[in-house]
Formats: C-alpha cells, sequence, structure tokens
C-alpha cells in the first residue's frame, strides 16, 4: 500500500487518480486546503493531520505502507513571506513528525514535493538540478530544509528517497472531474480563466519592467498530470530498488512570459481578456524555467502536454465547476 499524504489536494489528488490504477492507495488529508470530493474512489480516505503523531499511528499501524508520497504542505510565496511560522509549522516541523513515524514503522522510502522556489533568482537560463540553492523567501526555504534532513535520513537511516521540484503545475485532468480550486485564488491560469467566465472584472499583471523580452515574468508551466507520471515513475524506481536518492526538476522546459500566457487563453477561449498592467508582487523571480533531461535520462520522463493543451484542460475544467 502507497500512503498519499496530501492526495486530496490539487496535485495530490491528480497523482492519486493515476496511483489506483497500479496501485493500492491510502490517503491522509486535514481537507485544511484540499477537498474530500477529489479523491478517487479507489483510493482508502483516512481524514487526519500529519503533524499529529497520533493521526499517523493509527494509518501505520493499520495499513502495510511500502512508501509514502508527502504533498501535503502550504505553497503561497507571498503568504510565506507574512506568516512564516505557518509555513516552518506546517511544511518543515510536521513533515519531521511523519518522517519520525516513518522510521518508526520501518517504512523507508519517500517522494517528496519541493518547488523552483528552492533555486531562488537563478543566474542561468534554463535550470539544472545543480544550480545553486538560494531561495528567497520562508516558503523556498521550508522545502529546502525537508531536502537536507532527507539526505541526512539517508546516510544516518538508510532512508530511500526521490525530491521532485515542481515549476509551474497548471491544467486539469482530461476527465474534468477533478482540477485546481484554490481559496483565494492566486495563480495566474486559474485567475484569467476566472476572469474569461465572469468572474473576476480584469487581469492583474504583476509587474511589466522585467529584464525579459516583453517585461513580464516568464515560467515553466507543467500539466499536473504530467507532474503525477513522474511521481509514478520516481515510485516504482524507489520500490523496484533501481533508485536510492536522487533529485529532479519537473517542468517543460518551456518559459511562457504572462501576456504569453494570457494570449493563449484568450485563443483557446476565444474570448477577450481585460487586461491591467499593476506593481510587480513581492518576490517573484524574472525568470524560472527547467531543464528536466535528468529525470528524462534516468527515468525516462518527459512532459507531453504543450502550454495550449494545458490551458484546453483547465478552462474544460473551469466552465463546468463553476
Ligand atoms: N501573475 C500575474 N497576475 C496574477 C497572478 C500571477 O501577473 O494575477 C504572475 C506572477 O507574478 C508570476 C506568474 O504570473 O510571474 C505566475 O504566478 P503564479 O502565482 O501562477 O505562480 P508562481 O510562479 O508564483 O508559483
Amino acid at each position: 500500500m502507497i500512503l498519499v499524504v496530501g492526495g486530496a489536494g490539487y496535485i495530490g489528488s491528480h497523482l492519486v487518480k493515476e496511483l489506483v490504477e497500479t496501485k493500492e492507495v491510502v490517503v491522509l488529508d486535514n481537507l485544511s486546503t484540499g477537498h474530500r470530493w477529489a479523491v478517487d474512489e479507489r483510493a482508502v480516505f483516512v481524514e487526519g493531520d500529519l503533524g499529529n503523531a497520533a493521526d499517523l499511528e493509527k494509518v501505520f499501524s493499520a495499513y502495510n505502507i511500502e512508501a509514502v508520497m508527502h504533498f501535503a504542505a502550504n505553497s503561497l510565496v507571498g503568504e510565506s513571506v507574512v506568516d512564516p511560522l505557518k509555513y516552518y509549522q506546517n511544511n518543515v516541523a510536521a513533515t519531521l513528525t511523519l518522517l519520525q513515524m516513518m522510521m518508526k514503522h520501518d517504512v523507508k522510502k519517500f517522494i517528496f514535493s519541493s518547488t523552483a522556489a528552492t533555486y531562488g533568482i537563478p543566474d542561468v537560463d534554463l535550470i539544472t538540478e545543480d544550480t545553486a540553492t538560494n531561495p528567497i523567501n520562508p516558503y523556498g526555504r521550508s522545502k529546502l530544509m525537508i531536502e537536507h534532513i532527507l539526505a541526512d535520513f539517508s546516510k544516518a537511516y538508510g532512508l530511500n528517497y526521490v525530491v521532485l521540484r515542481y515549476f509551474n503545475a497548471a491544467g486539469a485532468h482530461v476527465s474534468a472531474e477533478i482540477g485546481e480550486k484554490h481559496d483565494p485564488e492566486t495563480h495566474l491560469i486559474p485567475i484569467i480563466l476566472q476572469h474569461l467566465l465572469g468572474e473576476r472584472e480584469h487581469i492583474a499583471v504583476f509587474g511589466s519592467d522585467y529584464d525579459t523580452p516583453d517585461g513580464t515574468c516568464i515560467r515553466d508551466y507543467i500539466h499536473v498530470t504530467d507532474l503525477a507520471k513522474a511521481h509514478i515513475f520516481g515510485v516504482e524506481a524507489l520500490l523496484a530498488g533501481t533508485k536510492e536518492t536522487a533529485t529532479y526538476n519537473l517542468g517543460n522546459g518551456l518559459g511562457y512570459s504572462v501576456k504569453e500566457v494570457i494570449d493563449t487563453c484568450e485563443k483557446v477561449t476565444g474570448k477577450k481578456a481585460n487586461v491591467v498592467m499593476s506593481d510587480r508582487r513581492e518576490g517573484d523571480p524574472a525568470r524560472l524555467v527547467a531543464s528536466s533531461s535528468k529525470i528524462h535520462e534516468e527515468l525516462g520522463w518527459k512532459a507531453e502536454y504543450s502550454l495550449e493543451e494545458i490551458i484546453s484542460s483547465a478552462w474544460k475544467w473551469h466552465q463546468q465547476s463553476k
């Protein structure tokens, strides 16, 4: 059985939908930001908190857990700056409780959701896993702390792990049964689509004076199902024993500016957006684009969805979840 912590959240629920095809799955989620309806009904669902040893003890004693995949974290850069305690509490301290329980029950395989925010403001066009990690906000630091902890646990206790550094997750499941639903929503693609559905008056572009060709920030958008599949490759490698520890970027290798994303949304939906130029958002690097060739070479994974496909899947989801 695989334990998916945070399996009711946006990325976790997409992973669960793929994973139940081949594995028995138990999801632990406190539903603070996730949704019960998003959990595939083929998975066992347990409502509980990864920071609560008693909740974990129940799951680890009831099921024969082979590996743990950990998605349960807070992930908003801006919020982490104003409320770092929340980030160090939920992303670091609670994860330590989970790791402690894993060691106690001799579960030594772990897939960890990390982030491009561990790189800070990189001085390269294409970020590789060897690019220096210099996070510039508590969110990125909380994730990097766990990466260091995993390396120490590996040496000391024989923990095997795969760290996946996500770039910009977007899009929805092909069935449109699940998709991105945050409250409040802060991410670019859902905000544009909500605007095009008439739910917001305009789109604010955060900064148009960056050192990029059109002045707006460039990001690497990756479909959530592509992300989910990378986790399957990772856990298979750990279970087969072909990997003991690894850290991989997950992106498309393509960068799109905020303006290009808005243009593509207009194209996909056939609607015109009302765009307002606004101030920079604190903590936003100008450009974050991944090289994902390491995971391609080592595990055979590659992103398959284009930006247009990402946006059309999200559009289908937003129209029906309105
Ligand atoms: N962005 C924007 N307007 C918005 C939301 C986001 O201009 O209403 C920009 C943001 O500054 C960043 C990019 O869109 O450059 C992607 O932001 P998002 O919050 O989706 O993801 P992040 O890169 O912060 O993880």
